[in-house]
């Protein structure tokens, strides 16, 4: 079957088996939570510029709506497929439910590279996308955002393609927005801050603290590694190394953050790329062997495996990224003492500012930046000790802890409303 093939699908599932073993849950929920609520593919075919017409395959993944509307990104790369959907979709119904946002999980994607498409066809790509998946989204239905591959301005073309259709302006319907057209402040570095968040409770949790002498690698320096860095770059650690896809730059003595950040952020910015005095250039797996107090895998998932398990030295690993490890480098990598700060807790800040996005947009009134890093700051702050205080009342790893809080919550919703029908 299409559903299960994905690495990350069967992560996911053998993640909910531990919670649910771990804590004795009912096994009639966890049945219903191994399978998404609904999974919707579509064709998307485009005229590209040449004048030729070319199809895609698209797909939306609402994989539990018991808490609230589904909620999610929407992924344009390569690899996206039914499963690999599925299995995001399902990490969001966990992440949601662990930080008590009152919505489900969902998730989408096409399988393109935008790199290969103009800005042009970009946006056919995205109208065309918005229109087909149109029936089953909406403020009170399913609400997407930004993932690998798409930004505000593909949020922008989907606010308006819907508001098209519904003769109104819609701000509800994603989040990720540019501000102009109903974004929230602190939304585009959400992730990453929350990263950095989590990093100090876990600082705290073993009372030690962020200094001059903490060393940081980052795989990924994207729109979550780079506010990690700028973050904790402020509070005096020390970033040795960063990397994309093309490669890695290291420095023993700290990376000049902002330096790197604004070659990056300037067109075809690639750190193969990147030549300054004393920085070196090293591979994405040297970057993940390095002995540094602090690992933050944000790319994407499975980068960190059987394969190479055995040559990560790091202290802690921040997973930014969904599902960076698979379920063997969990067990060898937790059992060797390393600290894990689960992806459902650590990379929550951007769907918690997406939640404030879309009250703000449902409330047309908007916060300013300080009240939302503050209620970021809190939310994970809590979730991030529900997560400790599971871990010791059942004697899990971190990453099973966090599925057994959220689960917890699942749980106790889908027996309250019950099977339909019955
Ligand atoms: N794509 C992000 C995630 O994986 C954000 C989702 C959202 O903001 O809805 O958590």
């Amino acid at each position: 079957m299409p559903l299960y093939h994905s690495q990350l699908y069967k992560d996911s599932l053998a993640q909910l088996e531990n919670a649910a073993e771990a804590m004795s849950a009912d096994p009639n929920i966890v049945e219903r939570l191994k399978y998404p609520k609904r999974a919707i593919q579509v064709s998307i075919p485009i005229r590209l510029d040449d004048g030729t017409v070319k199809t895609f395959e698209g797909y939306r993944v609402q994989h539990n709506l018991t808490l609230g509307p589904g909620k999610g990104g929407i992924r344009f790369h390569p690899h996206v497929d039914l499963s690999e959907t599925t299995a995001l979709a399902m990490l969001m119904t966990f992440k949601c439910a662990l930080v008590g946002l009152p919505l489900g999980g969902a998730k989408g994607g096409v399988k393109v590279d935008p790199n290969d498409l103009s800005r042009q066809e970009l946006q056919g790509l995205t109208r065309r996308y918005a229109m087909e998946i149109g029936p089953f989204v909406g403020p009170d239905k399913d609400i997407p955002a930004p993932d690998i591959g798409t930004d505000k301005q593909t949020m922008a073309w989907f606010m308006d393609t819907y508001s098209q259709v519904q003769g109104y302006a819609a701000h509800g319907v994603v989040t990720g927005k540019p501000i102009s057209i109903g974004g929230s402040l602190g939304r585009e570095a959400a992730t990453g801050k929350g990263v950095a968040y989590c990093i100090n409770f876990a600082y705290d949790k073993m009372d030690k603290e962020i200094n001059h002498s903490t060393t940081v690698a980052i795989h990924g320096f994207g729109k979550v590694g780079v506010p990690a860095a700028v973050d904790l770059s402020e509070q005096g650690a020390k970033i040795v190394a960063v990397s994309d896809h093309t490669g890695g730059v290291y420095c023993e003595q700290g990376l000049n953050v902002l330096d790197l950040q604004e070659f990056c952020s300037k067109e075809k910015g690639l750190l193969k790329d990147y030549t300054r005095a004393g920085v070196e250039h090293i591979s994405n797996s040297d970057l993940l062997a390095l002995e540094v107090d602090v690992l933050i895998p944000a790319a994407i998932d499975s980068v960190i495996t059987i394969e190479n398990m055995e040559q990560v030295k790091a202290k802690i690993i921040a997973e930014g990224a969904n599902g960076p490890l698979t379920k063997e480098a969990i067990k060898y990598l937790s059992e060797k003492g390393v600290f894990i700060i689960p992806d459902i807790l650590c990379n929550a800040g951007g769907v918690i500012v997406s939640y404030f996005e879309w009250v703000q947009g449902l409330a047309h009134f908007f916060w300013d930046e300080d009240q939302i890093n503050k209620t970021l700051h809190s939310i994970l702050k809590n979730a991030f000790a529900e997560v400790v205080k599971k871990s010791e009342h059942y004697k899990v790893d971190m990453k099973t802890a966090a599925m057994c809080a959220a689960l917890a919550k699942l749980e106790a919703a889908m027996k309250l409303r019950g099977l339909f029908p019955g």
